[in-house]
Formats: structure tokens, sequence, C-alpha cells
């Protein structure tokens, strides 16, 4: 894989190349686009798709081994988007989810406050910016007069008073003081269900897939025959009404998460935490994010969330994308949730302690206790065009390849008749057939060799299979290494076996 030690790759590029080879658009672009939703094009949705059929693989249906030396259960859910309204009041939502916002008076723009940071330089004056974009201080300073960023101080807003808020120039205005004081936002889209439009048919889209794992808790229970310690987990859409989406599809509004919540007896928590934690960094790894630019980081107690005070531990896995750089951005989040969902839901439907789930072995009743691994599809997939993408100046043809795994790979190989004539199409053409059965697999016969080639290596495909003169005769065909540049003589019956060697194995 690419060379990620430290690297800080230019974002702007990323995203060119993300447009350019279909891999995401902005949504509705030809409408000028609609602010914190986005597309995949082709390229991009086959990458999501290999990122997802990954985690349910490795999830749900090929387990890995757990503590006790067995696999571990894991069982999949696909439950709605809207729920019952009172999901969200027994989960805290409705009366929590909220973030401090503050406003810009003259602008009307809304910044959440843990996403605001200040520099202050002494005697000069304090700039607001969004945190983590350099290049928007850098530029705003350019204006003032010169001021270079490392001349200051820079505070997150949260840790200054309201009073200084006076002296602050906001993000978007060019003048100190129109930052307003800190006030709750609430994330959760509202709609309504059916023709009257009243706090009766109130709903909302939910803005975690996890309150359907749990309320489907009970019915698991009895359907499936399973016991605790097991999983129950579940990919699907997630809503949030985010006040700054930015930074591509890092801070979207729609947004997908693949989450699970793993039911356990209270005692073990310190266990399951450990294993989940360090469990969730490798898959990580293994999916291609191998270098430095992934770290796993501990919460403090202070930062912990509601349910999780008191629990055997709270991580987030987190990745340098060019846009956090030097800091890291959350890819996945292991919370020790305690027993606060089960419970509160049993309290909430009104029927509480006699939902406590049964240990026949143990005979004892209880709430299990939850940890949850809860991941981000898009937020996973920017990380991997981002640590894929490698810039080849030297390289005619390719501005960028994308050094995908061969199993992320939204193509796994393309397939070229050197020319198109003397038959090799038509073998071409056959192994493509061939393989197509088993893997994404593209034929193509437009243009020179060079060029097939620079397409697929930005298209990240880190095989290319060239038919040629000789085939028909030697019955071998050349596979071309993306990264290496290696080619390799192999007889056409070998293909589909190295395919799946290099893919699964
Ligand atoms: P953040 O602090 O960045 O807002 P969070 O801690 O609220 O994230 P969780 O509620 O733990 O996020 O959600 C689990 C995962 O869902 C996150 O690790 C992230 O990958 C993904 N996620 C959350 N919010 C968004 C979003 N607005 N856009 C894209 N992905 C998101």
């Amino acid at each position: 894989m690419s060379d990620s030690t430290n690297t800080v790759k230019n974002m702007d590029d990323i995203v060119a190349l993300c447009r350019r080879r279909g891999f995401i658009w902005q949504s509705s672009e030809i409408y000028g686009g609609i602010n914190g939703f986005w597309d995949y094009g082709p390229l991009g949705a086959q990458l999501k798709k290999n990122l997802k059929d990954a985690w349910w693989k490795d999830t749900i249906t090929c387990p890995p081994i757990g503590p006790d030396g067995n696999p571990i259960q894991v069982v999949p859910v696909d439950t709605t988007i809207i729920m019952h309204p009172r999901v969200w009041e027994a989960s805290g939502h409705v009366g929590g989810f909220n973030d401090p916002m503050v406003d810009c008076k003259e602008t009307k723009s809304r910044y959440r406050l843990d996403q605001v940071e200040v520099l202050t330089v002494e005697g000069k004056g304090s700039w607001a910016f969004p945190q983590g974009d350099p290049d928007y201080i850098s530029k705003k300073l350019k204006k003032a007069g010169g001021i270079k960023v490392d001349q200051g101080t820079v505070t997150n807003l949260e840790q200054i008073p309201v009073e200084d808020y006076a002296t602050i120039i906001g993000p978007d205005t060019e003048k100190p003081g129109t930052l307003t004081e800190p006030r709750q936002f609430n994330l959760m889209f509202e709609t309504y269900c059916g023709a009257i439009r009243n706090d009766d048919s109130k709903s909302y889209l939910r803005p975690e897939t996890a309150q359907g794992i749990f309320t489907q808790f009970w019915n698991t229970v009895d359907t499936s025959r399973v016991k605790v310690p097991f999983g129950m987990a579940q990919m699907g859409k997630s809503f949030r009404n985010e006040v700054t989406p930015r930074n591509f599809t890092f801070r979207s509004r729609e947004f997908e998460q693949m989450e699970i919540e793993f039911f356990i007896h209270p005692d073990e928590a310190d266990t399951w935490y450990a294993y989940w934690r360090d469990l969730r960094f490798q898959w990580w790894q293994k999916v291609g994010l191998a270098g430095n630019n992934l770290t796993l980081r501990e919460h403090d107690k202070a930062e912990l969330a509601h349910y999780a005070k008191t629990g055997a531990g709270v991580c987030d896995v987190e990745y340098r994308f060019p846009f956090t750089a030097p800091g890291y951005g959350e890819l996945e989040g292991v919370a020790h949730r305690s027993n606060f969902d089960l419970q509160a839901h049993a309290n909430t439907c009104g029927k509480g302690d006699k939902m406590q789930y049964f240990d026949q072995e143990k005979n004892e009743r209880y709430f299990p206790h939850v940890i949850e691994p809860s991941a981000g599809a898009d937020r996973g997939t920017l990380a991997l065009l981002c640590e894929a993408y490698t810039p080849t100046p030297d390289r005619k043809g390719a501005k960028a390849i994308m050094q995908f795994t061969p199993r992320m790979a939204p193509i796994k190989a393309g397939i070229f008749p050197l020319v198109n004539k003397d038959g090799m199409p038509e073998i071409a053409q056959k192994l493509y057939m061939q393989l197509r059965e088993k893997h994404v697999v593209q034929l193509d016969v437009k243009q020179n060799i060079g060029k097939r080639y620079a397409r697929m290596d930005e298209a990240g495909t880190p095989y290319c299979i060239t038919v040629d003169g000789d085939t028909a005769g030697t019955q071998n065909v050349t596979i071309r290494d993306r990264d290496s540049l290696e080619q390799t003589t192999i007889s056409l019956d070998k293909v589909g076996a190295f395919l799946d060697e290099k893919i699964n194995g």
C-alpha cells in the first residue's frame, strides 16, 4: 500500500479525482448541489459496497474467534428509518441530541460550538475559523494584512468565555462581535406520517441505526436461539441535520452506518470492551488503512456520553484525513453503553423489569450490557480514497494511482486485447465472461494500451490482463501489477485462481 507515514495529501486533488472518475458527486449537482448530501458514482458505489460487504462478512457470516476460543455470534437485522417517536424519547435523542451552536448575527450562518477554533494574535485580534481548516484561516489572515497562523495561539471556542466573543471576528465576517452566545439545536430531521401534520403525526428520520437493534432485541432473543454473549448488527442510512456539513462526505446530513450492539453479562464488560476495541482497530487496518494515518484514541472520562460515564471505556478509531492533519477524524466509536438503552426502552414502553433477559445457565435475570462498535460507511470510504490516492508525476497518462487493496478495489481486473484484430478481442471477451461470474472485471478495448492502463490506475484496478498476438497459440496472457508495474505471464486457465488468491487470500 501507499506509504502513508505522515503524508499530507492535497484534498482538492482527491475531490477532483473523485468527481472526474465517478467516485463521488454532489447530490442534485445539475441544480447546484445540496449542502451535506453526496452521491456515489459507478466506481464509488462499488467501493462503498466492497467496504460494507467486508464488514458484513467479517462481522456476521464469518465472525472472528472470541475470548473463549469459539467464533462469536452476531446476527443481522434490517429495521426502518422512521420508528415510533417514543423510541427517540427513550433513547434520549429528543431531549438530548443537541449540539450547542453559535450564530453569526451578520451572515446568519450557524456553527457547531465545538467545531469552531479561534486564533488569537496578541495586539492584533482574534479570528474564528472552522476546525481543521488551516487554508480558511490563512486566506482570511492574508486579507487582514499578512498575519501568520503561527504568530498566535489557537483555542476551541468552547474554552472561551462568552464575554470575550465581542472581540472575535466570526468565520465569515470581517468585523468582531457578530457571534451569538451558544444555543442548543436538535439534530434530528422531523417529518410527518400520514396526511395530517400535527404533533401526533410527527416522527423523525433516525439519527443512528442502533435504536432499531435495541427495540428488536426481545424478538431476536425469542426467535433466533441466541444467548448472551451475542451481537446484533445492522447497516443502513442515518440522518442528522448537521449545522455545518463539511469536509466532503466526512460530515454529511445523510450517511450510512455499520453498527454492532454486542450484548454481554455486566461482569464481563472489561473483557469484551478490550476485545472489540482491538478487533475493530485491526479490521480497519485489514481493509487498507494499515499505515500511520490510523490511530486508536481512548476518551477521557470527562468527554464521555451520558450512557458511558461509568463504563469499561470508550474509544475512537481515527484516521488522519488531509483536512484534519496533523489531527485525526473519527471513523468508528467503540463504547461500553452499559444497559442504558434496553433499560430505557423497557421503562418507556411500560413493561419495566419484566423485559429483563433470563440467563438459563446462571438462573439470573438482568438487562444485558452492551459494547457498541459504531462505524460510518461513508467516512470509511473517504478514508480508503484518501489512503489510496498516490500522485504519480512520473507515470504517463494517470495523474494519480489509487492504491486500494485488491479486496476493496472497485474493479479487480481490466481485460484488454492488445489490438482489436487477429482473434484477440474474442479471447478477451471469453475471459471476461468467465471472470465476471465471480469478480467485478472490466473489458476495455478502446484506445491504445497506455491509455487503458492509465484509466485503470486512476480507478484503482490492481491487475490488468492483456491478450496479445501469441495468446491464441500459447494460451498465455500477461498480468500487469498496478503498483510494481511488474508483468507476469500466466496461462489463461489460471487467471481465475490468481484473482481468487489475490482478492480473498
Ligand atoms: P462526530 O463527533 O464526528 O459528530 P459522533 O461521535 O457523533 O461523530 P457517532 O454518533 O458515534 O458519531 O456515530 C458513529 C459513526 O457514524 C461515526 O464514527 C461516523 O463514522 C459516522 N457518522 C456520524 N455522524 C456522521 C456524519 N454527519 N456524516 C458522516 N458520518 C457520520
